[in-house]
């Protein structure tokens, strides 16, 4: 695998152009911020009454509606929420492309899946950084950087790559490392990573403990920071050092326990899950679902955001937390 690092990027090839960031959330107000202080000409592009107007005008940059930042642009980076993101295309971006211009994304979800279908003289790009924006902007400060992924989709000018490199150079990204990959191979393994493991396996999972301990008429608050409240430790430990590092710290019998006991838990049915979970992903089946979902308005997101709240292990933990000082509201 091949690593770039700030040695390999080429800020030149940004100047003289200007740049114009769609949205101003986690990574706009990063992107915005730290290409600015790398020198480049940076416009901030926000519908009409968005509330981060005024916080992207106090942070000193220029703001302008996303058509008219869409029109003066050279290079546009779509920052607004991916259900949106085809709507701000069609609405305010692409009857202001211009032969030559350049159309990043920070996720390949709607490039992938179609959903954003650009003209064939545009260089279409992605820079996506590892990390939430905020990490992105206090690295950049620090003088560091977090690690990007970078691909391209469409190379119009034969220059796309290096203009990504060039554009994560502004972000702090080459200085951590960059490494390519393509919008297929963000898209698939972004969702399947969310769904199998970080946001959907691992909510399950907290779930499912809790509820066999507190079925089995132990105490739900004790069940809570079995399950729930000691996750971050091990996260944590996993985060620094990896899966050793985090069995060298606990107990043995917590370490005999978990190599011994965890492959009964994700077991050969899970994986089968897994399996066919990214054959959804792969097919389009869950875009699909997850398109027409967001076209009907949400009825059933909405659903499951009110029985998640609902449910017992929420309520507990509200509870519990609030005798915690040091974990912030
Ligand atoms: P966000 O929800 O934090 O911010 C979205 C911004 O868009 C907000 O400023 C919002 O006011 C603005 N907005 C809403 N409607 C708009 C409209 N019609 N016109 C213009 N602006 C509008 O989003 P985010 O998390 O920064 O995600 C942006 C992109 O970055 C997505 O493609 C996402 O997949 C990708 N991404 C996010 C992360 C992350 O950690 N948050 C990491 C990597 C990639
Ligand atoms: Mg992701």
């Amino acid at each position: 695998m091949k690593l770039y690092y700030d040695s390999d990027a080429d800020l030149n090839l940004l100047k003289g152009k200007k740049i114009a960031i769609l949205g101003y959330g986690s990574q706009g107000h990063a992107h915005a911020l730290n290409l600015k202080d790398s020198g480049m000409d940076v416009v901030v592009g926000l519908n009409a009454g968005n509330p981060d107007i005024e916080k992207a005008e106090k942070a000193g940059l220029t703001v302008q509606l996303n058509d008219e930042a869409a029109k003066a642009a050279d290079i546009i980076m779509m920052l607004v929420p991916d259900q949106i993101q085809s709507a701000v295309y069609e609405n305010d971006i692409k009857s202001n492309l211009q032969a030559g211009n350049v159309l990043a994304f920070a996720h390949g979800f709607n490039i992938h899946y179609n959903q954003i279908v650009p003209p064939k003289d545009i260089d279409v790009i992605m820079i996506a950084p590892k990390s939430p924006g905020h990490l992105v902007r206090r690295q950049y400060e620090a003088g560091q950087g977090v690690p990007n992924i970078i691909a391209v989709y469409q190379d119009a000018s034969g220059k796309a790559k290096d203009i990504a490199l060039a554009y994560s150079k502004g972000i702090g990204g080459t200085r951590a490392g960059v490494i390519e990959t393509t919008f297929k191979e963000e898209t698939e393994t972004d969702l399947f990573g969310e769904q199998a493991v970080l946001c959907g396996g691992v909510t399950e999972l907290i779930r499912a403990g809790f509820e066999t301990l507190v079925g089995a008429g132990y105490q739900p608050e004790i069940a809570y920071f079995e399950c729930l409240h000691e996750m971050k430790l091990i996260v944590d430990l996993i985060y620094e050092g990896g899966l050793s590092r985090m069995y060298y710290s606990v107990s043995d019998t917590a370490e005999y326990g978990g190599l011994a006991k965890g492959p009964k838990i994700i077991g050969k049915e899970s994986r089968e899950a897994m399996k066919k979970l990214l054959e959804d992903i792969q097919t389009g089946e869950f875009a699909t679902e997850w398109i027409l979902e967001n076209k009907a308005n949400g009825p059933k997101f909405n659903a499951l955001r009110r029985l998640l709240q609902n449910s017992q292990i929420e309520q507990v933990g509200a509870k519990l937390r609030g005798m915690m000082s040091w974990i912030k509201k």
